[in-house]
C-alpha cells in the first residue's frame, strides 16, 4: 500500500469548516492517500484560548510543509494583524498563485478565461506599518525591497516557462508611486531580459483593469504587487463564476499554504449554503504540488479524478446557488463523491 502523506487541515473560520469538511470528503473519495492533521488559526484558535496564529500551527506546517487551509478571520480591533500576513510572512510564502478559468456549465460574458495571477505575498502595503501622525492624521507604510520585487518576478516567469504561458504582463502604477512600483518594474525588466522566451509587457493597473473586463483574453499570466493583487483577484473572479471557483497557493522555498481566494464570508456561514469548490480546486492544487515536488504521481491521479467530477457536474447544472443551481455544501459534495465512486 502506498504511504500515506501527512499534510495539514486548518479550517478557518465562518465558512471554513464547512468547506474543508467537503474538500477532505472530496480528496479521501478520490483516493488521494493523505493523513491529516487538524489545527486551527483566526478566531477558532481564540476559542481555545490561543494567539489567532498558535505556534503549533506554525510548527506543524513547517514540520508537513504542505497544508490545505480555510479562510480565518482577524479580529477587528487594536493588537490583531491578519492571521494570513502573520502565517505568509513567518513562512515566507511569498508568492500567491491564483489560476482563474472559464469552467464549464458556468454561463459569465466571457467562455475562454484563462489567467493565473501571481501576487507578491509578503510586503507592499500588507507590510503594516501604520502609525498616527498627529489626531486626525494616519499614514500606512508601503514597502518595497529590491530582494522581494526580484524573487516573485524569477518566480513568475520561471512558472510561465515551465507552463509554456503565452506572455507575463505586469500591472503597476509606477507613473505615480515612482519609488516603490518603479522598483517593482525596474525588477520585472531584468527578469524579462534574462528569459526573452517569455514574451513581456508592462501595464499600468487602472488601465488594465478596464481592458480585464473588456476582453479577459488579452492576458495570461499577471504579476501584481500584494495590494494590487488582492483586488485584481476578485476582479478576475468575477469574470469565471465568482469567488467560488478561483482556488489559490501561498508558496514559499521551503512550504506551500494552498486556500481559496475568498474569506470567510460571514452572511452565509453555518447555512450549508457555500461552494466548496475553490478549496477542493485548492486541494487540487496541493495534489498537483505534491506530485511536481515529491514524485508521487499517484496524487496526479487522484486530481484528475476531482476534475473530471467537478467538470462534470459543472456541466450537468449540478451546483451551489452561487452558479445558479440549487445545492447545498453537502449535497454537492456527494455529486462529486458519487461521481468520483461511479
Ligand atoms: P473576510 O473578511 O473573511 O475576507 P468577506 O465577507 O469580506 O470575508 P468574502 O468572504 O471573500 O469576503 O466574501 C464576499 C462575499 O462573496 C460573501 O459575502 C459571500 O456572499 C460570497 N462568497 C465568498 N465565498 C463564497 C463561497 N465559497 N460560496 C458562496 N459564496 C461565497
Amino acid at each position: 500500500m502506498t504511504e500515506a502523506r501527512t499534510v495539514v487541515a486548518i479550517p478557518g473560520d465562518g465558512i471554513g469548516p464547512e468547506v474543508m469538511a467537503s474538500a477532505r470528503r472530496v480528496l479521501e473519495a478520490a483516493g488521494a492517500p493523505l493523513a491529516w492533521v487538524e489545527h486551527h488559526a483566526g478566531l477558532r484558535a481564540m476559542q481555545d484560548g490561543d494567539p489567532v496564529l498558535p505556534e503549533a500551527t506554525l510548527e506543524a506546517v513547517k514540520e508537513h510543509k504542505v497544508a490545505l487551509k480555510g479562510p480565518c478571520t482577524t479580529p477587528v480591533g487594536k493588537g490583531f494583524s491578519s492571521v494570513n500576513v502573520q502565517l505568509r510572512k513567518a513562512l515566507d510564502l511569498y508568492a500567491a498563485v491564483r489560476p482563474v478559468r472559464s469552467l464549464p456549465g458556468v454561463k459569465t460574458r466571457f467562455d475562454d478565461v484563462d489567467l493565473v495571477i501571481i501576487r507578491e505575498n509578503t510586503e507592499g502595503l500588507y507590510s503594516g506599518v501604520e502609525n498616527v501622525v498627529t489626531p486626525g492624521v494616519v499614514m500606512s507604510m508601503k514597502v518595497a525591497t529590491e530582494k522581494a520585487c526580484d524573487r516573485i518576478s524569477a518566480w513568475a516567469f520561471d512558472y510561465a516557462k515551465k507552463r509554456e504561458r503565452r506572455k507575463l504582463t505586469v500591472f503597476h502604477k509606477a507613473n505615480i508611486m515612482k519609488l516603490t512600483d518603479g522598483l517593482f518594474i525596474r525588477c520585472s525588466q531584468a527578469q524579462a531580459d534574462l528569459n526573452p522566451e517569455v514574451p513581456y509587457e508592462e501595464v499600468i493597473i487602472d488601465a488594465g483593469c478596464m481592458k480585464m473586463v473588456q476582453d479577459p483574453t488579452q492576458f495570461d499570466v499577471l504579476v501584481l504587487e500584494n495590494l494590487y493583487g488582492d483586488v485584481v483577484s476578485d476582479l478576475c473572479a468575477g469574470l469565471v463564476g465568482g469567488l467560488g471557483v478561483v482556488p489559490g497557493a501561498n508558496i514559499g522555498n521551503s512550504e506551500a499554504v494552498f486556500e481559496a481566494v475568498h474569506g470567510s464570508a460571514p452572511d452565509i456561514a453555518g447555512r450549508d449554503i457555500a461552494n466548496p469548490l475553490a478549496l477542493i480546486m485548492s486541494g487540487v492544487m496541493m495534489l498537483n504540488h505534491l506530485a511536481d515536488t515529491e514524485g508521487r504521481e499517484e496524487m496526479r491521479a487522484a486530481a484528475g479524478r476531482i476534475k473530471t467530477a467537478y467538470n462534470g457536474a459543472l456541466e450537468d447544472g449540478e451546483c451551489t446557488r452561487d452558479l445558479g443551481g440549487s445545492l447545498g455544501t453537502s449535497a454537492f459534495t456527494d455529486v462529486l463523491v458519487r461521481r468520483i465512486q461511479s
